[in-house]
Order: structure tokens, then C-alpha cells, then sequence
């Protein structure tokens, strides 16, 4: 729309015979002269309405192709809204779309089809001079498509999602079924595909950070006697927030943290903090309008059919009452495990756990935190986000919360749960610390943790080492 516009102001500029009020002197070469312009403003006029005509009709501009376990999505950005109709064809499988006149400009050999269930996309024109995109399969799928409005990453897009065999797309953890079980840690690595999530300076984006510590944790759990990591988002591709917990719920997961990095307007803003759902309103401010912010996410990654979804939501609140308040008392005993363990490697937005309205945390039988590692909008948290030792600090921290909870909480039929709390807790004293706080970060008595230390008396130094008892 931009150069039309310009052209017409030039247009006009030129018909209206335009003078500038200047110093320069009449009748030098300088001057605008009315007539030398009308030739121009012909060309201009006629510029515009040749590039007015060319962007009304829409076009394809990009394709992206986001690979999932439970789908494969193909983005069509588009110049302007179109509509369109689908339908499939076998023998070999493909998936016909059509859409009225509408331009290619898409480069196609970039695309890695080998995670798909594609083999090519192909483009024709109708008798009626519409566009019909195939889309090649290599196997069955059943498709889906919707269109989804701007957002501040992406324009008009047309969605396809190409979704698997239900058996598939369910991931299994392999449990002997007589010895005792591992306890399951579900990951859910924010965002993703469609939706980066946050930006931050030099263009870090909360999908890819959230997911270098994701795969830390993944790292430090799977090395950890009685503990298997589930990853929820396992690749750069977008699961709707209401799956998320349903794939760890179907992996029969105990616990359910999704990892993120905030962004706020302004760039001095800094540290992580724990949030559990709350039903009945937010914490504080800063609690629910982050809420809102996560929220929104489905509506970046794209999720179809919204209002079909959405009928789920009564027997989704009804399951909720009913179980709700059990479990959101394991995620905040969880988050105040979590929350001291982040405070030794980063700083902290707040001291305890926050509540909000999280859709990605309404699950009615798995504790659920959502963690904010910090602000990616912050140059100074940024850095450190991306950095891999920092990552994996953050990483080393969630899961030490992690495992002081189950020490104190072991789910039953689990290895934690017969032997018993592992390793011995330390602590390191920081400024400011007491020790009978510490006693109660941990749910201990200040007296066993003198005891435990051999202390002579309350007073501590910065630095010092705490061993912590089992509580
Ligand atoms: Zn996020």
C-alpha cells in the first residue's frame, strides 16, 4: 500500500503545480516549472492504479512448514486476507486447495519436507483463473484448515494442519510395570512454530531460549536415578495451550512446568518468578496481566476452531472444582521448593509464588507451574538466557526444587518414594538471610537446622554452607 500512496502524493504534487516557497530566484533552472511536470504526474497516475490493481489481487508470499508429533502445519502468508476450500484426494493422497486469482511468490526449495507427511506442493490454475495449491502426501492425514488475522510477527496466513494417527502422535514412557516407577517431570517449553513468544535485543526469542533450558533440565533428569523427562514441545512447532497438559496428562506425567521468558516495554525490568493458576483472580497486577499476555499465545501459534474447543469448558470447570483445590495446594508446596533454588542462580521478581489465570495450568490433576526464567527484553538477562551455562544453571535450580518437593511428597509405587531422600540439601547463606527464614524455606525448625550444622548459635556469614536436614 505504501509506494501507491506515494506515487499519488507525487501525482497531485504535480497537478496541483506545485511551488516551493524558496529563496531561489524565478526563471533559474531550479524553478518547478508546471508543464515539465505534466508528462510526470501521468506516469505517476497511472503508476498508482497499475500497483493499486496488482496488491488488490492477493499473494503467496511465503510457506513455512512446522513438523510435529501430532501434526505437520504448513503457513501459507498471504498479501490479504482469501478465502478458500479444501478437499482431499487419494490414490496417490492429496490435499487440494483453492483459492480465487492469487500470485505465487514464494520460494518452495527451501522447504524440508523429510519430517512431514508431504512429498511436494504443487500450484495450478482453475478454467476460472483461481489458484489450486496440492499439497503431495506420502501417506493418509486428515486435514484441517483455518485462516488466522495479523499479529505483531506475521501477516494473513492461511493454515493447514496435516494431523497423524492418533497412535502416533500419543508418546509412551516405557515403565516396567512391577518395579517402581520413575517419577515423570512433563517440560513444556513455551511457544514455539508460529509463535516465537518474546523478543528480545539482537533478536533472541523466547521459543528457542525457553527451549535451551527445557533440554538442560532434559539432560539433568534423564541422568538422575528415578526421574524421566517428558518433553511436551520436542521441536520449533506450536502446540495449542489447552494440549499441552493433555500431553503430559496422556504420558501420565506428575508434574507439569512450563518454562518461559517475559518481555515487558521497558528494558530495566528484570528477574524470574513461579506462577500457579489461580481461578479467582490474580496475585497481583503484574501476575494477571502476564496471564493475559500467555494467554494470547494460541490466537499467535494459531489454533483452529476456537468456539468447538471451547465447548469443553463446563465439564472442564466442573473437573476443575472438583479436584482443583488438592492440586493447587502441590503446586504451590512445589513452587516454594522452586522458588529458593532460583534465588541462589538468578534474581528474583518476587520471593513466593504468584497466581493467575494461566490457561496452560488448568489441569485438574497434575501439579502445574508456569516459571518466568527472567526478561528478554532485558539486554543484560537476554545475554545470560541465551548463554548455555546460564541455561543450564536455571536448569539445575528448577529441577533441585523439584526433587526437595518429592523427597518431602514421594508419589507412591515410586524409586523416590522407597528410598527415601537421596542426596543431602545444602544451602549457601546470602546477604540479608536468617536462619530461622531458612528453616522455613526448607519447612524446617531453626533448632534442627543448628543441630544439624553443629551451629554454636543463630548467627550465620554470608557464604557459609548449610547442610539441610531432611524435613
Ligand atoms: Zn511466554
Amino acid at each position: 500500500m505504501k509506494r501507491p500512496l506515494v506515487l499519488l502524493f507525487i501525482s497531485l504534487l504535480a497537478l496541483l503545480r506545485f511551488e516551493p516557497i524558496s529563496s531561489r530566484p524565478q526563471g533559474t533552472e531550479l524553478a518547478l516549472r508546471p508543464r515539465a511536470f505534466l508528462p510526470l504526474a501521468f506516469i505517476a497516475l497511472i503508476s498508482t492504479w497499475t500497483s493499486y490493481t496488482l496488491s488488490a489481487q492477493p499473494v503467496i508470499e511465503q510457506i513455512r512448514v512446522w513438523p510435529s508429533p501430532q501434526n505437520t502445519r504448513v503457513v501459507f502468508d498471504l498479501s490479504s486476507p482469501v478465502e478458500h476450500s479444501l478437499f482431499q484426494l487419494s490414490n496417490p493422497h492429496r490435499v487440494v486447495i483453492d483459492l480465487p486469482e492469487t500470485e505465487v511468490d514464494a520460494d518452495l526449495s527451501g522447504i524440508d519436507y523429510s519430517a512431514t507427511q508431504m512429498s511436494g506442493i504443487r500450484f495450478g490454475t482453475r478454467d476460472d483463473g483461481g489458484l489450486r495449491v496440492v499439497v503431495d502426501l506420502n501417506q493418509a492425514a486428515r486435514p484441517q484448515s483455518f485462516s488466522l488475522a495479523p499479529n505483531e510477527s506475521y501477516g494473513h496466513r492461511l493454515v493447514l494442519d496435516l494431523e497423524r494417527d492418533a497412535i502416533t502422535a500419543v508418546r509412551t514412557i516405557d515403565q516396567v510395570a512391577s518395579a517402581e516407577r520413575d517419577i515423570i517431570v512433563a517440560i513444556d517449553a513455551g511457544h514455539g512454530g508460529e509463535d516465537p513468544g518474546a523478543s528480545g535485543p539482537g533478536g533472541v526469542r523466547e521459543k528457542n531460549v525457553v527451549m535451551g533450558i527445557g533440554r538442560q533440565m532434559q539432560r539433568i533428569i534423564e541422568s538422575t536415578p528415578g526421574y524421566t523427562a517428558l518433553m511436551v514441545r520436542d521441536g520449533d512447532y506450536y502446540i495449542a495451550l489447552r494440549d499441552r497438559a493433555e500431553i503430559a496428562r496422556q504420558s501420565r506425567a506428575d508434574i507439569f512446568l512450563s518454562i518461559h521468558a517475559d518481555a515487558f516495554d521497558q528494558p530495566s525490568a528484570n528477574g524470574a518468578s513461579v506462577y500457579a493458576l489461580s481461578d479467582r483472580g490474580a496475585t497481583s497486577e503484574r501476575a494477571s496481566y502476564l496471564a493475559q499476555k500467555e494467554n494470547r499465545a494460541d490466537l499467535i501459534g494459531g489454533v483452529g476452531d476456537l468456539s468447538l474447543r471451547d465447548k469443553d469448558d463446563v465439564l472442564a470447570s466442573v473437573l476443575l472444582d472438583l479436584s482443583m483445590t488438592a492440586t493447587l495446594d502441590s503446586s504451590l508446596r512445589l513452587g516454594a521448593a522452586i522458588v529458593p533454588q532460583l534465588d541462589q542462580v538468578t534474581r528474583l521478581h518476587k520471593k513466593q509464588v504468584e497466581q493467575a489465570a494461566f490457561m496452560v495450568l488448568k489441569s485438574p490433576d497434575m501439579p502445574s507451574l508456569l516459571i518466568e526464567t527472567g526478561f528478554i527484553s532485558n539486554p543484560d538477562e537476554a545475554r545470560k538466557l541465551s548463554d548455555p551455562t546460564f541455561q543450564a544453571n536455571l536448569a539445575n535450580a528448577i529441577f533441585g526444587g523439584v526433587r526437595s518437593y518429592f523427597e518431602r511428597f514421594p508419589p507412591d509405587g515410586t524409586l523416590i518414594a522407597s528410598i527415601g531422600s537421596s542426596e543431602p540439601r545444602s544451602y549457601v547463606i546470602r546477604a540479608g538471610d536468617t536462619l530461622s527464614e531458612i528453616a522455613e524455606r526448607f519447612g524446617i525448625s531453626s533448632g534442627s537446622l543448628i543441630q544439624h550444622n553443629s551451629l554454636s548459635s543463630s548467627s550465620i556469614r554470608v557464604g557459609q554452607t548449610l547442610r539441610i536436614p531432611a524435613s
